[in-house]
């Protein structure tokens, strides 16, 4: 049985819904203990729940001790069942990580799927759905499967009621290296609020565009949405490359002002544009699951976060796999299979 401790290296949430992943894929259980150990409020929370339990039902598998606050579980998975599933998190929990816990193993199964994912769609510390939409999906897609996704509904913390769909045509994931990320081709800068007053909105605009100087005049746009989707903010910074495209976001919350939020979004974005890399730091993480199904392949990202190294380890307990990081010339990393 592998044993994992939950609260080693980045310790949150990513390490729970990879171990499930590779779980159901690998057909090996799991018992991981001080689960999000590195967390101020460890345990599983709903949302990682709401993963665990999607798991279970697309993966007739058993589990012991799953319970909101539970700092240990054990997981034995079944036979993956491809099909129609809905998951509803049932508070602003993240959409995009309950996908990610699923879409791995629904991908490598024999027969589509089509989900129903039910909460959050921006949320702090998770992907919100263009990211999952434009940055990582068109990866996994380039290795051989085909999944779309759209938002059918807004969802943002702390009322959630946010709605996404996803498609997926499952195919054996090829390797891919993914080490140049080509010319850049568009920019834009989007900041998406509902229930809030305009003006908000409107000083996030302002201040990136003081900061992303050489963005064109249109490329920065405010759009309001119904105002019951609220009340939430977020300011999207979207740079679409060749062969990838990076979103980096600022989540608005109560305490942190429209200036200060843009300013750190358009700061992290400028860092990516001015780096040679690939991935950024959250699309690095994310694409180490899919790069270890298939076996093999390689890219480029910024400075390793502590989510990829963990990643890393996670995927050498289930598969055997050593992720490695090597910095190159320019100062962007190399991962591959070492
Ligand atoms: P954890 O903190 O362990 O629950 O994992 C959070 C996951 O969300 C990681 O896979 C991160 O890459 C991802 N994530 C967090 N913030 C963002 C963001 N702003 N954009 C894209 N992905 C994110």
């Amino acid at each position: 049985m592998i044993t994992i401790d939950g609260s080693e290296g980045e310790g949150g949430g990513q390490v729970v819904r990879n171990a499930l992943a590779l779980s159901l894929v690998t057909g090996q259980p799991f018992r991981i203990t001080n689960i999000r150990g590195g967390r101020e409020k460890p345990g599983l929370m709903r949302q990682h729940l709401t993963a665990v339990e999607a798991a279970l039902t697309i993966g007739g598998a058993m589990c012991e001790g799953a319970a909101v606050g539970a700092s240990e579980l054990a997981f034995t998975p079944g036979r993956v069942t491809p099909g129609t599933y809905r998951f509803a998190v049932g508070t602003a929990g993240s959409t995009s990580l309950v996908l990610q816990t699923v879409l791995m193993p629904l991908l490598l199964a024999d027969a589509p799927s089509h989900l129903v994912l039910e909460g959050g769609t921006h949320n702090m510390m998770a992907p919100p759905f263009e990211f999952i939409e434009r940055a990582f999906l068109p990866i996994v897609n380039r290795m051989g499967p085909e999944v779309s996704a759209r938002l059918t509904r807004h969802g943002f913390f702390p009322r959630g009621g946010g709605r996404i769909e996803v498609d997926i045509t499952p195919s054996k994931l090829m390797p891919i290296d993914c080490i140049d990320r080509g010319a850049l081709t568009s920019v834009l800068a989007t900041a998406l609020f509902a229930g809030l007053p305009f003006e908000i909105a409107e000083r996030e605009i302002k201040t990136v565009r003081k900061l992303l100087l050489d963005w064109p005049a249109d490329a920065f746009a405010v759009r309001q949405l119904p105002e019951e989707q609220g009340p939430g903010n977020a300011l999207l910074l979207e740079a679409a490359f060749e062969n990838v495209t990076e979103i980096v976001t600022g989540f608005g919350k109560l305490g942190v002002s429209a200036e200060s939020l843009s300013k750190t979004a358009a700061q992290r974005m400028a860092g990516f544009l001015a780096s040679d890399a690939f991935a950024g730091p959250y699309l690095a993480d994310q694409m180490l699951l899919p790069f270890a199904l298939a076996g093999g392949g390689s890219f480029t990202t910024v400075k390793p976060s502590q989510h990829a190294r963990t990643a890393a380890e996670v995927i050498q307990q289930f598969t055997g796999q050593r992720w490695t990081f090597e910095e190159q010339a320019g100062g962007s990393h190399l991962v591959r299979l070492g």
